[in-house]
């Protein structure tokens, strides 16, 4: 039973239905703006109502934040390692009931829900361990005087996350932030609130000091704007589409104030004809449809060699008739229902366009059926597509894959950067000098190798182009929350 599985995990993880909304200091604070609504995506009923912030509640939480963040830089570094690592272990203990949360408000398929919480306490792990190991630097300068460098914290972040990958996303960012010092107002998507509330809950059990992560729940509208242009804010955080990355830098540059954007993607995913095709053919599936495609680095552009792209297609084919999206607690399904209402008009607008456009439908759905509840959209290849077509050209963000012919590699990479877009990329061959020509020619912050997805939170990630700029995770996302203090001295 959904609504009384849902109601107990919040109640346990974030509080009852009527405190959910912002939480400041240590407690729950429900908003007092207009009523937003919590949707099942896998039937669309109702989960719950609750109120929207008001730029009263948005001040609050920054206040907070900025006296969080001065009792939180006061600590040793060693000592705020230690309590991240607890937030790391509070999230282990908790993760099933945490997996749970997520999948039934955020509609991600229960076993990528797991999955995803083991990574959530693996970056706290990972960032607990950098807090006292980043510092800076002894400079050698002319005259015989000293130079060193100190990396400070920049302050409180505010940090915009979107409805996809709702609690992952959220620790990508906040962890390295919090290890080197910032405090965070995590400001999630008004769709999805819940599991980031329950990590600022877990982070005041663990240990860390009130209003070193506070969340504000609410729209974007009424938070973004009200907190970027408070001088408390110090850097923004903004993982989300191209439309808001822009309101969002346009108002960070106002201040001015820094900005690192992670926005949308178009990735290529290019076969050659020597590649092993089962294995490729396989992972094109999954590089589309995993979370139902509704994910920034979606392998969502197939370029196939022309000289095996008839045969290569039904192998895609194949394995998108075996790819199971389904109900989000089913543990068979692989990935869920589209996140939203709205999303999920856009999915089925896109896969119309691109028939439209000219594109084949090789498997899937023409349009969405007639009677459904929830949000369902199940594995979409459209074949014969060019990449000049509208199709090929904007992110879908849904799993809707498109397959693209090309002649030889000068052509796959020339096509492959013939986008706005430059996140992920792949390339499937046997011949290893030209896996490495590919990669290294592909536009792209991240690029797979006769693999694809894999992630980890030691290595950098973030886009180029309209994928935004800026890079998170690993060690070069601790330069993103540091700044460079050079001091002299007389010797
Ligand atoms: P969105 O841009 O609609 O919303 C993202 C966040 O911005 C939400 O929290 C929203 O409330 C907030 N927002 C909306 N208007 C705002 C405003 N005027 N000022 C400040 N904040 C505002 O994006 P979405 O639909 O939630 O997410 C889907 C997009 O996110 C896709 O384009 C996807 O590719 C992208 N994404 C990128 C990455 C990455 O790492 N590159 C990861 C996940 C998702």
């Amino acid at each position: 039973n959904i609504p009384d599985l849902f109601e107990s995990l919040r109640d346990r993880l974030v509080g009852d239905a009527q405190t959910v909304g912002s939480f400041i200091d240590g407690t729950n604070v429900p908003g007092e703006g207009r009523e937003l609504a919590l949707i099942y995506p896998a039937d669309g009923s109702l989960l719950q109502n609750y109120r929207d912030a008001t730029p009263t509640i948005v001040e609050r939480a920054l206040t907070s934040c900025a006296r969080g963040q001065r009792a939180w830089a006061d600590l040793s570094a060693q000592r705020r390692g230690e309590l991240l690592a607890e937030v790391g272990c509070l999230i282990k203990k908790h993760a099933e009931d945490l997996a749970i949360l997520e999948s039934i408000s955020s509609g991600k398929a229960i076993k990528g829900a797991r999955a995803q919480l083991v990574a959530v306490s693996e970056i706290f792990r990972y960032y607990a361990g950098w807090a006292d190991k980043f510092g800076g630097s002894v400079i050698s300068v002319p005259g015989g005087q000293l130079n060193y460098t100190l990396r400070e914290p920049i302050g409180v972040f505010l940090q915009i996350m979107p409805w996809n990958s709702p609690l992952y996303l959220a620790a990508w960012h906040a962890a390295p932030a919090l290890a080197m010092g910032n405090a965070v107002l995590l400001k999630p998507s008004e769709l999805t609130p819940l599991t980031a509330l329950a990590l600022a809950r877990l982070a005041i059990d663990a240990g860390l000091p009130p209003g070193v992560l506070n969340v504000v729940g609410g729209l974007g509208q009424t938070i973004g704007e009200a907190a970027i242009a408070n001088t408390i804010v110090k850097k923004v955080v903004f993982v989300g589409s191209i439309r808001t990355g822009r309101q969002v830098s346009a108002a960070a540059a106002k201040r001015p104030i820094g900005c690192l954007l992670e926005l949308g993607g178009k990735s290529a995913n290019i076969v050659f004809e020597d590649a092993d095709l089962e294995a490729a053919a396989k992972m094109a599936a999954v590089a589309a449809f995993a979370n139902t495609g509704q994910n920034c680095v979606a392998g969502s552009r197939l370029f196939v060699q022309r000289g095996i792209y008839d045969e290569f297609m039904e192998r895609v084919v194949d394995a998108a008739s075996k790819y199971r999206i389904g109900a989000p607690l089913d543990e068979n399904s692989e990935s869920g229902p589209i996140n939203n209402a709205a999303q999920y008009k856009r999915v089925w607008d896109m896969i119309r366009l691109g028939l439209d456009e000219g594109a084949e439908l090789a498997f899937g759905m023409a349009e969405a059926p007639k009677r459904q509840d929830g949000f369902l959209v199940g594995p979409t290849v459209l074949k014969n597509v060019r990449n000049d077509m509208r199709i090929a050209r904007e992110e879908v963000f849904g799993p809707v894959l498109v397959a693209i012919p090309f002649d030889d590699e000068a052509d796959a990479v020339a096509q492959a950067n013939d986008s706005e877009f430059g996140l992920g990329g792949a390339v499937w061959t046997r011949d290893i000098a030209r896996a490495h020509r590919v990669a290294a020619k592909v536009r792209a912050g991240i690029f797979w190798i006769n693999m694809y997805r894999d992630m980890h939170v030691a290595t950098p990630f973030g886009g180029c182009d309209n994928s935004g700029y800026g890079r998170s995770s690993g060690i070069e996302a601790l330069y993103e929350y540091t700044q460079t203090k050079s001091v002299w001295v007389p010797t």
